[in-house]
């Protein structure tokens, strides 16, 4: 059987798409191909659960539009599924001088991508967050908590209900591309499979690179792992505030800053900072893939971003080895709390598209062949956005198939 469209990727912006697709097109045959035996175990499972607003994007990118379009996107798809979610708002909380004109900076680039905002005094955050000091906050009505898994679980029914087929332990090892289709092999319980189909779509996160370069097209860029670590906060803090509570970030850092996130289940999560991984996929404390660290080494782009990072770089590994530096990041606001509060919790990988130039890939990147079409760099917030992207990949494949 020849499929019409086959999605490398069972995280959420595959499942998203895998969905969509068969939605929009009920008579197609679609196929998605995981290698892991659950959905979304990778950046999708170890994230901070968080429906972003779309506060920090550039107006005008992909990520502030796909953003916007999907907080109400993820509500209106958990209301109607029966997933929880809880729209407890965020502050974004400035504790000196710096911050809190950089915070300015961000109220004006809320203005511009039309998101609900209220700037706070030291006296009115003081009332909504008693545990948590600053001299002002930026409260972010519409941000939410889910579990995005259950999310991308839903997705999976919903897409398998409608003719979808989904095959979970089918880890892609080749591609081959005709004028005529596209030849996927795949390893299921040792053995080679192999699939065929007109059109490919790759949602590989970490591996995007891999997954695309698989297909012989030409890419300047390479993931390159960044470590996001968690810790837990002991339950008689759960109650410890009532929004998420984030730092101002530094604006030349794509990363957000260590924050306090009420998790859906009651929790209450601290995290995550961003160190260099050394394995794309490993969750434990120490992780080594001599694989991941040759393909890292032998890519020029990977020298770059560390020597232009490396002051953030030795920071950040300071205070990953050493709890009493990453728990200063937190007591910078919420100064109650002490290092035997932190308890541990699992890490996420962020999967960083890094151009051979040494630069971060801050959007969303794609790229194409004849008969396929790959997500390169899917960048938090992926998971608030997968809704608009997979409709994004939809519309895109429409357009190259019609
Ligand atoms: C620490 C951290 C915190 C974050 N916090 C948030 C947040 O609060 N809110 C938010 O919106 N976003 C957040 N993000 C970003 C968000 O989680 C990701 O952008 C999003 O999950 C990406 O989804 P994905 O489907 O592209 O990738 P993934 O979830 O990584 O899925 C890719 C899938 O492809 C599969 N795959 C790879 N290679 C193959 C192969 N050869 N064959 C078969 N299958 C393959 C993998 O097994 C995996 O399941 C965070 C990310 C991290 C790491």
């Amino acid at each position: 059987m020849t499929y019409d469209y086959i999605i490398i990727g069972g995280g959420i912006v595959g499942m998203s798409t895998a969905w969509q697709l068969q939605q929009r097109f009920p008579e197609k045959k679609v196929l998605l191909l995981e290698k892991e035996s659950v959905y979304s175990k990778h950046q999708t499972g170890h994230n901070s659960g968080v429906i972003h607003a779309g506060v920090y994007y550039a107006p005008g990118s992909l990520k502030a539009k796909f953003c916007k379009a999907g907080v109400a996107a993820t509500i209106e798809f958990c209301q109607q599924n029966d997933v929880p979610y809880d729209q407890c708002g965020k502050l974004l909380v400035a504790t000196n001088v710096l911050e809190l004109e950089r915070m300015h900076a961000l109220f004006e680039r809320c203005q511009q991508n039309d998101i609900n905002v209220e700037l706070l005094d030291g006296e009115q955050l003081k009332v909504r967050e008693p545990n948590i000091v600053g001299v002002g906050g930026l409260l972010v009505k519409d941000t939410a908590i889910v579990n995005y898994q259950q999310v991308t679980t839903k997705m999976a029914e919903r897409f398998i209900d409608m003719g979808g087929d989904a095959r979970l332990n089918h880890k892609v090892v080749g591609l081959n591309e005709t004028k005529d289709e596209i030849t996927v092999d795949a390893i299921h319980n040792a053995e080679k499979v192999t699939f065929k189909g007109k059109f490919l779509i790759t949602c590989s996160g970490l591996m995007a690179d891999r997954t695309t370069k698989m297909l012989g097209i030409p890419t300047d860029f390479q993931i390159i792992p960044f470590r996001g670590e968690y810790y837990q906060l002991p339950a008689k803090y759960n109650q410890i505030v009532n929004h998420l509570i984030y730092p101002i970030p530094d604006p030349e850092l794509p990363f957000l800053g260590v924050h306090l996130t009420r998790m859906i289940d009651g929790t209450v999560t601290v995290g995550p900072n961003a160190v260099q991984g050394w394995k794309r996929e490993g969750y434990g404390r120490i992780n080594i893939s001599l694989r991941d660290i040759w393909d890292m080494v032998t890519f020029v782009g990977f020298w770059r971003v560390l020597k232009s990072h490396i002051k953030t770089g030795i920071v950040e590994t300071k205070n990953s080895l050493w709890k009493p530096g990453y728990l200063k990041l937190v007591q910078k606001y919420c100064p109650q709390l002490k290092v035997e509060d932190l308890q541990p919790y699992p890490a996420g990988i962020r999967a960083q598209a890094v151009m051979k130039d040494g630069s971060l890939v801050h959007d969303f990147l794609f790229a194409e062949s004849p008969r396929s079409l790959h997500v390169c760099n899917a960048p938090s917030p992926a998971a608030t956005s997968a809704i608009p992207i997979g409709a994004y990949i939809c519309d895109k494949i429409l357009e190259r198939t019609a």
